[in-house]
């Protein structure tokens, strides 16, 4: 921790993470200086920040904060490379980080990271409840919980941080080497921030770049791109797949969970649908047991665990109607995995923020669906790759809480109605969960009117 004082440090960006990183390096010694593009009337924290003694610049990114001495920068994981001032930054050999490499720098508790493009929360979340079953002191960091830099300050050797970590967060860290890290697939996502998938597999393969020999790594064995990103990383290789028997792994053999030798569960007996969930299963066991989990205690979270809210989560059954919240799908493999977990027939809400995509990859799985109701920018071209498909009831709404009565008046006995919108919400909600919590409550009006 001493290795922050007297340091300079430039902080970019305002929101929870940027201000957790300034308060700690300030408390660490440090001279802070945070700078944030809005306006200090639209920054709340601004004002306190700075009646600590921390400077804060608002409004704009001047280049003439590098004329100052820095000696890092942290920057929100939001702020593209291609903003001037961390180009320029850049060009001059400063260092620029994110807040999980400033996690890493000050953590002593071990760390389990994941990152992938779809799972990371769901796969998180079980790791947690398996340590915890386990008699464990698991942290949860970073955009589930609390923002990883606190977390790390305040962890002991007794502590095992688990994080959930983006390809923004990871395109940030230099030396960052989690105990075990855990790469459970990747697909065609974020690439209006990364470019290609090309610089997209490579933010993500950071999360084991700097891996060392008593360190592991759990990678998806079914996704070739993982396994090609995985190829000469140092340290323990733990694979997982739900196809193959990778004794050094997880693996599913026979309808039954094993990991190595061991038997762990009855496929029958775990709670969370589809095929996706079975994967972030084997992901989530693998690394919960290198960290000294206990089979039984693994068994009692797999035999519990309902979901993550907003992820594929049971709402409630009506007159033999099943209802699912996936607003959390925001992409379209997210809503392909989310439907084809299903083996009931599926009334589909799906729609929203257009972000300039094609949806013919969204296709096949729309094959596999009864009816969909659309909704939001996409409605159009949902509709047409729905036509395609071949879905013979294709209706539109005004937003998702209309869209609830009109697919319960499509359905039939047995029939499931899942909201997974294949699409970010910021055309009609704030944000994703207020876009689920909005599917929740239309489907209590429902059950009322
Ligand atoms: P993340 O935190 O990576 O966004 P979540 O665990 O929140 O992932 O799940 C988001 C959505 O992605 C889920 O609702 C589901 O539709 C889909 N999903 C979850 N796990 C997987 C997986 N392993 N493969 C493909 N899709 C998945």
């Amino acid at each position: 921790e001493q290795q922050f004082k007297n340091q300079h440090v430039l902080v970019l960006g305002l929101a929870k993470s940027g201000e957790a990183a300034s308060r700690l390096l300030f408390r660490l010694g440090a001279h802070v200086t945070v700078n944030d593009a809005k306006p200090i009337e639209e920054n709340p924290k601004a004002r306190e920040l700075e009646s600590l003694g921390i400077k804060v610049v608002c409004g704009a990114h001047p280049l003439t904060l590098l004329d100052e001495p820095i000696d890092f920068i942290v920057k929100n994981p939001g702020i593209p490379y291609s903003n001037p001032l961390i180009a320029e930054a850049i060009q001059r050999g400063i260092s620029v980080v994110t807040e999980v490499e400033l996690a890493s720098m000050l953590s002593e508790a071990d760390m389990i990271a994941i990152t992938g493009s779809n799972g990371k929360t769901t796969t998180t979340t079980l790791v947690v409840e398996m340590l915890k079953n386990s008699g464990k002191e698991p942290l949860v960091a970073g955009n589930i919980g609390t923002v990883a830099c606190e977390v790390a300050e305040k962890a002991t050797t007794e502590n095992i941080i688990v994080t959930e970590v983006s390809s923004f967060q990871l395109q940030g860290t230099e030396n960052f080497h989690p105990k075990v890290a855990v790469l459970l697939n990747l697909f065609d996502a974020h690439l209006d921030y990364h470019g290609t998938k090309e610089a997209y597999g490579h933010a993500k393969a950071k999360i084991f770049a700097n891996q060392q020999v008593s360190d592991f790594y759990v990678i998806n064995v079914d996704d070739d791109y993982v396994v090609k990103l995985a190829e000469g990383v140092k340290g323990t290789k733990i694979p997982f797949s739900t196809t193959t028997e990778v004794t050094d792994g997880a693996y599913v053999k026979d309808h039954v969970v094993f990991f190595k030798d061991e038997k762990i569960i009855d496929q029958a007996e775990i709670t969370l649908p589809g095929k996706h969930n079975l994967e972030n299963i084997l992901a989530a066991i693998a690394a919960a047991k290198t960290m000294g989990a206990h089979t039984d205690q693994i068994v009692q979270v797999l035999k519990s665990f309902t979901g993550v809210k907003h992820r594929v989560q049971y709402v409630t059954a009506y007159n033999n109607r099943k209802f699912f919240n996936d607003s959390k799908a925001t992409n379209i493999l997210a809503a392909q995995a989310a439907v084809s977990a299903f083996t009931e027939p599926v009334i589909l809400l799906a729609g929203g923020l257009d972000r300039g995509n094609s949806f013919d990859a969204f296709i096949p799985s729309l094959e596999k669906v009864k009816a969909v109701v659309t909704f939001g920018e996409t409605k159009e071209k949902i509709k047409s790759a729905a036509k395609e498909a071949g879905v013979e009831i294709i209706k539109e709404a005004l937003n998702v809480e209309e869209a609830v009565p009109v697919a319960y008046d499509l359905s039939e006995a047995g029939d499931v109605i899942l909201l997974s919108p294949a699409c970010a919400s910021w055309d009609q909600y704030k944000t994703f969960e207020e876009r689920g919590d909005k599917f929740i409550l239309a489907v209590e009006q429902l059950i009322q009117r």
